[in-house]
C-alpha cells in the first residue's frame, strides 16, 4: 500500500500540481481546478490531464461540488509528499513491512540509507468514521477529509513535540528522528507491546517501575491520561517504554487528579487481571507534588 518505489515514477510535473493541490487545501476545502492550475503555473496552462492521472493513483480525489468541480488531497497523496520530504533529507530510505495498525494510524518499518531500522508513524485520524461519512452527501465527505488531514498533521507534530521533550528530559521514549506532515519517524524499539505480553520476570518490580514513570512525569508537570498496555512496549530486559501519549494533559489542567488518578488505576486494573498482583502501594495525586 506504502509504495515509496512509485515515488520515483512521478514526474516533476505531477508534484508540481499535487503540492498545488497540498497548498490550495489551506484554504479550500475542495481545491478549483483554475486555482491548482494557476498554482502549479504549468506552462501548457490546463493541469486537466495531469490530475485526472493522479486521481487515477488515488493520490487526489476529485470531487463534484455544489458550485464547482475540484479535488481534494487524499491520505495517499498526503503519504507520497511526506516520504519525499523524509528521502530528501535522509530520514526515510526505503519502507518495509507494517508492524502496526493503530485505531488512528499506521506503523511501518523504514530505514534510512545505511540500513538503520526505524518507525515511521502515519496519523490516519478519522479513519473510523470517514467510512460511516463516505455514505453521506460528497460535500460533506470532502468537507471532513480535509479536516481529517489538518487534524492528522496537528497530532503527529504534537507526538513529536512531546517525544521530543520527553526524550531529552531521559523518560523512555523512542527517540524522536524527524516529523513532516501528518508523519513521525522515531527508533525502532526492540520489544512487544505490554498487551502482549504474559509472562514477567518479576511483576512487583515492574509494577513500581511503571508507577514511578507516572510520578516522575507528574513531578515533570504532566499527565500521561491513556497510560495503559497498549501504549507501552516492554523491551526483552522488561524496560517499559513509552510509545503514544495523545492524550498527554498538563498537571496545570483542573482534571488532573482524576487524569491521574485514572492512570494509576488502569495500571493495577492490569496488573491485577495479567500478572494476578496487587500491590497496597500505589502514588496519590496531590495538590503539591505526588505521594
Ligand atoms: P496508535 O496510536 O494508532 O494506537 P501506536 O503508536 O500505539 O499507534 O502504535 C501501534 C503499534 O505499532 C504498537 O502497538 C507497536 O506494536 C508498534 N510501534 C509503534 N511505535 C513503535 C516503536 N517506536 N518501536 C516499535 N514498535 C512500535
Amino acid at each position: 500500500k506504502l509504495d515509496v518505489k512509485r515515488l520515483r515514477y512521478l514526474s516533476s510535473e505531477e508534484f508540481r500540481v499535487l503540492t498545488a493541490v497540498e497548498m490550495g487545501s489551506r484554504n479550500h476545502e475542495v481545491v478549483p481546478t483554475s486555482l491548482i492550475s494557476s498554482i502549479a503555473q504549468l506552462r501548457h496552462g490546463g493541469a486537466h490531464k495531469i490530475l485526472a492521472e493522479l486521481a487515477r493513483e488515488r493520490l487526489v480525489g476529485k470531487v463534484q461540488a455544489t458550485k464547482y468541480d475540484g479535488y481534494r488531497l487524499t491520505y495517499a497523496g498526503y503519504d507520497y509528499l511526506a516520504l519525499r520530504t523524509f528521502a530528501k533529507r535522509g530520514s526515510v530510505y526505503s519502507v518495509g513491512n507494517q508492524i502496526g495498525v493503530g485505531k488512528e494510524s499506521d506503523v511501518y518499518i523504514v530505514s534510512d540509507e545505511e540500513g538503520t531500522q526505524r518507525v515511521l508513524k502515519l496519523q490516519r485520524l478519522g479513519r473510523t468514521s470517514f467510512r460511516t461519512v463516505r455514505k453521506n452527501r460528497d460535500y460533506l465527505r470532502n468537507r471532513q477529509g480535509g479536516q481529517w488531514l489538518y487534524l492528522s498533521r496537528l497530532a503527529a507534530m504534537k507526538e513529536y513535540a512531546f517525544m521530543k521533550v520527553l526524550h531529552e528530559h531521559g523518560f523512555p521514549v523512542p527517540k524522536p528522528i524527524d516529523a513532516n506532515r501528518h508523519c513521525v519517524v522515531m527508533e525502532l524499539i526492540d520489544g512487544h507491546p505490554l498487551y502482549q505480553v504474559h509472562d514477567v520476570e518479576d511483576p512487583g518490580l515492574l509494577y513500581s517501575k511503571l508507577m514511578d514513570l507516572v510520578v516522575r512525569l507528574a513531578q515533570h508537570g504532566l499527565v500521561h491520561g491513556d497510560f495503559n498496555e497498549f501504549n507501552i512496549l516492554l523491551t526483552s530486559d522488561d524496560e517499559p517504554i513509552l510509545i503514544d501519549f495523545p492524550q498527554m494533559v498538563s498537571t496545570a489542567h483542573e482534571n488532573v487528579e482524576m487524569y491521574f488518578n485514572r492512570d494509576v488505576e488502569c495500571l493495577r486494573d492490569f496488573f491485577r487481571r495479567r500478572f494476578n498482583y496487587e500491590s497496597a502501594l500505589f502514588p496519590v495525586f496531590s495538590r503539591d507534588g505526588e505521594r
